[in-house]
């Protein structure tokens, strides 16, 4: 072996920092798989940062769950028409950046949805009646929420509004599980949960690769994307579902007929945060392919995939086709 190349080695292996990898952990929380990946040079370091991203991931689940009757959401549920029912600031942020996008989506999304999505239990592929849609449907109504950042507090204006933040509450806990590895110090990671993904910094010189599945073939890959310091969901209409008559029962549902959409199979949003993405990303399943990808252009930073009911992709002008 030339000299220089020796060399060249050893010096390599004096420099090497001790036990500098990259560190990944996976757990089942908030009804889905949440995954952490990170670079440290640190194992102790890495150890007490993935042990933090679990720790929100769980408390923003006790926080936010409708599953759970003690969790604060369940309260508001319960409560709100009655009168004002008092949350964490955090709720707060959450609900008022999902009626953000109620009205940038002139009510696509819409938290309120619950009012008739309840009526669902896709484990025991249960739906409701069209009468029991029907009498359900006035509760679907994002005005019908009132918001007061001052008092932190929720009213509900009318009798049978329920609220669920499924369609955004995911991105919130990646985006505050980057902000907590972040604080620690960490530069390179990747966190998941279930659609919803965030990247800090790059793979260490090389850009994240992250795939957008086929939404009829878990193992095919419609396209991959580099990707850095970015964010990107999707909503799927694989994800939670049963079948009736060859009809496909999802969880995303159109909430001005209480209806499942049914434009598209599944809607990839690209942008800055992960509750922006997982709010869009919902929003534009709603929309469907024209409507979404008006949205979408409008919105600066903000990219889509769409694969609509016959499986046709549609990418927004700022993303190349795929090679
Ligand atoms: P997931 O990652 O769970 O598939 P999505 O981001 O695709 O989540 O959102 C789906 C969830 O959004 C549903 O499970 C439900 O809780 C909620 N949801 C369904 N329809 C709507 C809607 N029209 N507006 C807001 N949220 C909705
Ligand atoms: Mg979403």
């Amino acid at each position: 072996m030339p000299r220089f190349l020796l060399v060249a080695i050893s010096l390599l292996l004096v420099a090497a920092p001790a036990r500098a990898e990259w560190f990944y952990r996976e757990e089942a929380i908030m009804g889905t798989r949440v995954a952490v990946e990170l670079w440290s040079e640190d194992a102790d370091l890495a150890t007490r940062a993935m042990d933090a991203v679990i720790a929100e991931m769980r408390r923003t689940d006790e926080l936010m769950s409708t599953y759970k009757p003690e969790s604060q959401l369940s309260a508001v549920n319960a409560h709100a028409f009655e009168r004002p029912v008092k949350v964490d600031p955090e709720i707060i942020d959450v609900v008022s950046r999902a009626l953000e996008f109620s009205r940038l989506s002139d009510g696509a999304f819409d938290i309120t949805y619950a009012s008739v999505g309840y009526l669902y239990d896709y484990r025991a592929h249960q739906r409701p009646s069209a009468e029991q849609v029907a009498a359900a449907l006035p509760g679907v109504d994002y005005r019908q929420v009132q918001v007061d950042r001052g008092g932190n507090t929720i009213r509900f204006l009318r009798e049978g509004v329920r609220i669920d933040l499924g369609g955004i509450g995911k991105g919130h806990a990646v985006d505050r599980s980057i902000d907590t590895l972040r604080e620690l110090g960490i530069e390179h990671a990747m966190v998941n949960a279930g659609g919803d993904t965030r990247l800090l910094g790059d793979r260490r010189g090389k850009p994240w690769i992250v795939g957008v599945r086929d939404p009829r073939n878990e193992g095919k890959m419609v396209t991959r994307l580099p990707l850095e310091n970015e964010a990107i969901s999707t909503s799927g209409d694989y994800e939670r579902y049963f079948e009736e008559d060859g009809v496909r029962y999802h969880h995303i549902l159109v909430p001005g007929t209480g209806d499942v959409a049914r434009a598209v199979r599944s809607a990839t949003i690209i942008g800055p945060d992960a509750t922006l993405t997982d709010g869009l990303s919902t929003t534009v399943f709603v929309l469907g392919v024209e409507r979404g990808m008006e949205l979408v252009s409008r919105l600066p930073g903000v990219e889509a995939v769409i694969v609509d009911k016959d499986g046709r992709i549609f990418y927004s002008d700022g993303l190349a086709p795929p090679q």
